[in-house]
C-alpha cells in the first residue's frame, strides 16, 4: 500500500506514530511497512534514514510503488493494526539535509554564472561530489561559486516547497541548455522573474504562479513537488532540505577531478566544512610548532628546509662516493689459485649500517680490476644485503657458486652479466658465508 510520506510534509519531524502493516522477513533481516513514516528512503542522491522503530535500529530504507519498507535488525514485537512510534537520527539526517539542500545551492550557482548543468550528484559520508556538464573548470570561476553559494547562504533565504500540476510548469529549463548564454541570463534575473513576477515568494496569502521554470527536467508526474530558494533555485525534487539557506552554515569546494570529459567538484558541506576548517587550522598550528614559526610563516619554512634537505643530499652522495673510493683502496685483496691453476683475486667483507648506494659504489669501483671477485655483505640490522661482483675477465658464474651457500643466511637473490644482488634473514650466518665462498672460489674452475 501507499505509505504517507511524513517527511515530504515535515522535514523537521523527528519523531511520530505510525501504525504497523506488516513485518516480514527478509534476506538481510525484517521488513516493515507503516500507514506512514518520517524515514526518508534512499533516492535521487539522497541516503536514506537510520533510527529505531519501538527501539529496534532502522538499518536502510527503501521505496517501491509508493509504499517505503524499513529494513530493522529484529522482529518487532508488535502485531500489525499496533501503533508504533518511529524516531530520526537527527544528527545525521541533518547533516544529509545540509548536503542536499547545499547540493541545491551549489547546482543553482553553476547554472547561473557559469551556465553549467549538474548531471550527476554523490552524497557521499565525507563529502558531496557534483558532476558538472563540462570538461574544463577554471580555478576562479569555481572560486566565484563558492563565493556566490556563501553569500546566499548569509543571505538566510527561504526554502520552501510546493505541489504545483505538472501542466503549469513551462517546458524551456531555466539554464537553457549547455552554454546557452542567453537563457542563463534570463534565469540571472530572479527566481521572481522565472515564475511570472513578483517576489518569488510562495506566501500561503499569495495567488500561486501560473508557470514555473526549472533548473532541471521534471518527472513526468500529473502532480510535482517543487522545490524552491527564493529568488535562486527552483526545481522538482522529492528529496529533504533545510528550511532557510542559512542553516548550511558554511559550504566549501575541497577538491575537482575530471573523469570520462566532466568535471566532479567535492564539497565540504554544514557541520562538515566547520570541522574540516577545525583540522585544517589544527594541523596548520601543528606544523607551525614543529617548524619553529608563525602558522603563515610555515610554507617559506618549509620551502628553505626542501633546499638544505636537496643540498644535504647532494653532499651526502659526494661523500659516499668519496668514502667508496677510500674504502676500496684498504680492503684486503686475498690472492687465491683456482682448482684448474689460474689466478684470481677475492675481496670480501662484512659491513653493518651501511647504505645502499656506498655498497653499489664499493663493489662496482672493487670489481673494476678485470680478474677480481667482490662480495660485500651488508648488515642492516634486519636482514643481510648481499652483494657480489665480477670483473670483466673473471669467468666465474655467480649464481653456481653462491646458490649452495644461500641456506646459511636463509637468503635468495638473483642477477647476470657479473652482477648479483640478494639478501638473507639469518644474519647470524654472515661469516660462514663469506668463508664458504672463499672455499668454494678455491674449487670452482679458473677463468
Ligand atoms: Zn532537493
Amino acid at each position: 500500500m501507499e505509505t504517507r510520506k511524513l517527511y515530504c510534509e515535515d522535514p523537521r519531524l523527528i519523531e511520530f506514530q505510525a501504525r504497523l502493516v506488516a513485518c516480514e522477513k527478509s534476506a538481510k533481516g525484517w521488513e516493515v511497512e507503516l500507514d506512514k513514516t518520517a524515514f526518508y528512503p534512499e533516492g535521487g542522491g539522497q541516503p536514506s534514514d537510520r533510527g529505531w522503530i519501538d527501539g529496534v535500529p532502522v538499518l536502510d530504507v527503501q521505496q517501491a510503488n509508493g509504499s517505503v519498507r524499513h529494513l530493522v535488525a529484529a522482529r518487532l514485537a508488535a502485531a500489525p493494526g499496533a501503533t508504533l512510534t518511529g524516531k530520526l537520527d537527527w544528527e545525521r539526517r541533518f547533516d544529509y539535509m545540509q548536503q542536499h539542500t547545499g547540493q541545491h545551492l551549489v547546482s543553482a550557482a553553476f547554472l547561473e554564472l557559469l551556465g553549467v548543468e549538474t548531471v550527476s550528484v554523490h552524497l557521499g559520508e565525507s563529502y558531496t561530489a557534483v558532476e558538472l556538464d563540462a570538461a574544463v573548470l577554471a580555478e576562479a570561476d569555481l572560486a566565484a561559486v563558492e563565493e556566490r553559494v556563501n553569500a546566499i547562504i548569509g543571505e538566510n533565504r527561504p526554502v520552501r516547497a510546493l505541489f504545483v500540476p505538472r501542466e503549469e510548469i513551462d517546458d524551456a529549463l531555466a539554464g537553457g541548455g549547455r552554454g546557452d548564454e542567453t537563457a542563463g541570463g534570463r534565469w540571472r534575473g530572479g527566481g521572481g522573474e522565472a515564475h511570472g513576477g513578483g517576489s518569488g515568494a510562495f506566501s500561503e496569502e499569495d495567488a500561486p504562479p501560473r508557470r514555473y521554470r526549472l533548473r532541471k527536467t521534471p518527472p513526468d508526474l500529473p502532480i510535482v513537488r517543487l522545490v524552491e530558494i527564493e529568488g535562486f533555485d527552483l526545481c522538482a525534487c522529492g528529496g529533504t532540505h533545510l528550511a532557510r539557506t542559512g542553516e548550511a552554515g558554511l559550504v566549501r569546494a575541497v577538491g575537482s577531478e575530471t573523469i570520462r570529459r566532466r568535471v566532479r567538484v567535492q564539497w565540504k558541506i554544514g557541520r562538515r566544512a566547520y570541522r574540516d576548517y577545525q583540522e585544517a587550522s589544527e594541523l596548520t598550528a601543528a606544523l607551525a610548532r614543529e617548524l619553529g614559526g608563525r602558522a603563515s610563516e610555515s610554507l617559506e619554512r618549509v620551502r628553505e628546509l626542501l633546499g638544505t634537505l636537496k643540498a644535504s643530499r647532494s653532499l651526502a652522495a659526494r661523500l659516499e662516493q668519496r668514502l667508496a673510493e677510500l674504502t676500496a683502496a684498504t680492503l684486503p685483496v686475498e690472492r687465491l689459485r683456482a682448482a684448474d691453476g689460474s689466478e684470481l683475486e677475492r675481496v670480501a667483507q662484512l659491513f653493518s649500517g651501511e647504505s645502499e648506494t656506498f655498497i653499489r659504489e664499493l663493489s662496482e669501483l672493487l670489481a673494476a680490476a678485470p680478474r677480481r671477485l667482490v662480495c660485500l655483505v651488508n648488515d642492516t640490522g634486519e636482514r643481510l644485503d648481499l652483494s657480489i661482483a665480477t670483473g670483466s675477465e673473471c669467468r666465474v658464474e655467480i649464481a653456481k657458486l653462491v646458490e649452495p651457500l644461500l641456506p646459511l643466511v636463509e637468503g635468495r637473490g638473483g642477477g647476470r652479466q657479473g652482477r648479483w644482488r640478494g639478501s638473507g634473514v639469518r644474519r647470524e650466518g654472515a661469516s660462514a658465508f663469506l668463508a664458504g665462498l672463499r672455499d668454494a672460489l678455491q674449487s670452482a674452475p679458473g677463468p
